[in-house]
């Protein structure tokens, strides 16, 4: 992030300089410009300065000579120029300026006859290039007499400033490219937590929304469920005060009625309290070694009575000792939905087998019956509260409808994974996956 901003802030000061300097070299470019003209302006006075001296020696002054000699000195194209535009001497032509043609249209040779100096700039006609031209009157005894004019090539100066301004405005244009690019970089850095908090936010407000779903179907499924037992039981409690109580044989057979709705009652409130102390994360002893072998043989020692009752045969396989970490509790919990539930929805006579093994370093605990099965369609949803495949089996069975979501919830706690694999008519077999 830092390394980011760094660089954007490089890219920033870069523009700056690049604008700032293409500016600079054009204001500096003119300010030489018109420095050099002051010059010219001063070189052709002193060059009038030094005719007037020759004037003043009585000597007859060679234009041509003189125009050669300050040329060659100082670098400069001078030409001589007589107050009707005639060329009295040219450096570049030498001899030859006799052929030029005259000069009084020229701009600064205007200006220099109204005002006594001037200057311009544009193609030289006789030299093809862009030049300078400053020009000085002469005046002599009152007497206008010439004009000393100076030319500078300008051109290359032209060219260098061109190409400085070119290379200025391309390395403006990369530096705000560059700039822009980075910008646009660091921008979605900045943004992508954003993003990411609002994605986050969004999934979390979904989840309440489903979580308060849940929550106001348990509570109507809960109230529903207690409901029923509840009905059943005041009803027959009514039916024994009305005079029923007086018949031995209708009495037993009632109150027998109202210890099995009593007992569904007390094991429906067991089951919502098991959730509800999941739920709320109410967790005590939580992390012990459980010897898994123990632990489902002690289950099976107490579940003798209703295996027999279905005459149902239980078949366990243990590959040596397996241990796994967490609530020694919710693990028997765990096993006694899933043994329970093979057991209930088996045939009488039939064979539930259990199996724990190490796989893959993981260790995985299976509980496999030959019963009534479950079909496909059910699969997804036999671990919700309440739901039942068929309603009167379960009850008949004793079962509340939340074994499954017990399960489910208890596996969380441990970071298990619960797989169910069912066909009807052929049985199922429910696993779990210790991690
Ligand atoms: P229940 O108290 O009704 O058994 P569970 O939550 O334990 O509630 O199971 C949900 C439903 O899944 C059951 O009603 C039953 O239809 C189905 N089910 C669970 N285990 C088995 C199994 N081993 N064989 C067939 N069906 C099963």
């Amino acid at each position: 992030m830092k390394k980011r901003f760094l660089l954007f802030s490089i890219g920033l000061i870069l523009v700056s300089v690049v604008i700032t300097s293409v500016i600079s070299i054009n204001v500096n470019i003119n300010n030489f410009i018109s420095e050099k003209e002051n010059e010219m302006l001063t070189y052709c006075r002193l060059i009038n300065m030094a005719l007037i001296e020759e004037y003043e020696s009585g000597t007859e002054v060679d234009y041509v000579e003189v125009a050669k000699d300050f040329s060659d000195e100082m670098r400069i194209r001078l030409t001589f120029i007589d107050m009707k535009g005639n060329v009295l001497a040219d450096s570049t032509e030498g001899a030859d300026y006799v052929k030029m043609e005259n000069h009084l249209g020229r701009e600064e040779v205007t200006e220099a006859i109204l005002t006594g100096s001037g200057e311009s700039s544009r193609k030289s006609s006789t030299l093809g290039g862009e030049f300078l031209y400053v020009a000085d009157t002469l005046e002599y005894q009152g007497d206008k007499v010439l004009i000393a004019r100076i030319a500078l090539e300008i051109d290359r100066l032209r060219i260098i400033n061109d190409f400085i301004v070119k290379t200025s405005l391309i390395s403006a244009l990369v530096g705000i490219a560059a700039a822009a690019v980075i910008a646009v970089a660091y921008t979605a850095t900045l943004m992508k937590p954003i993003n990411e908090m609002q994605k986050q936010l969004k999934k979390t407000m979904e989840e309440n929304k489903k979580a308060e779903k849940i929550r106001k179907d348990f509570v109507a499924n809960v109230t529903h469920e207690l409901k029923t037992p509840l009905t059943s039981i005041s009803g027959f409690v009514e039916t024994l005060q009305d005079g029923a109580a007086e018949d031995p044989e209708v009495r037993t057979k009632f109150l027998d009625i109202i210890a099995i709705e009593a007992a569904r009652l007390k094991r429906l409130i067991e089951d919502i309290l098991i959730i509800s102390d999941i739920e709320n994360k109410r967790e005590f002893n939580t992390d012990s070694d459980i010897n898994v072998r123990e632990s489902i043989e002690e289950i099976l020692a107490s579940m003798v009575p209703i295996m027999e009752a279905r005459q149902v045969k239980v078949l366990t396989y243990y590959a040596y000792e397996i241990y796994i970490g967490g609530n020694p509790d919710r693990f028997k919990q765990l096993m006694v939905n899933l043994i329970e539930n093979a057991v209930k929805y088996s045939h009488d006579g039939g064979t539930v087998t259990i199996r724990a093994e190490r796989k893959e370093g993981k260790v995985s605990i299976s509980v496999k019956d030959e019963g009534i099965g479950i079909p496909e369609e059910s699969l997804p949803r036999i671990f919700e509260r309440f739901y039942r495949v068929d309603k009167s089996r379960s009850q008949k069975a004793g079962g509340t409808g939340l074994g499954l979501a017990i399960v489910k919830h208890i596996a969380a706690l441990f970071e298990a994974e619960v797989k169910v694999e069912s066909e009807p008519g052929k049985g199922s077999t429910f696993t779990v996956i210790f991690q």
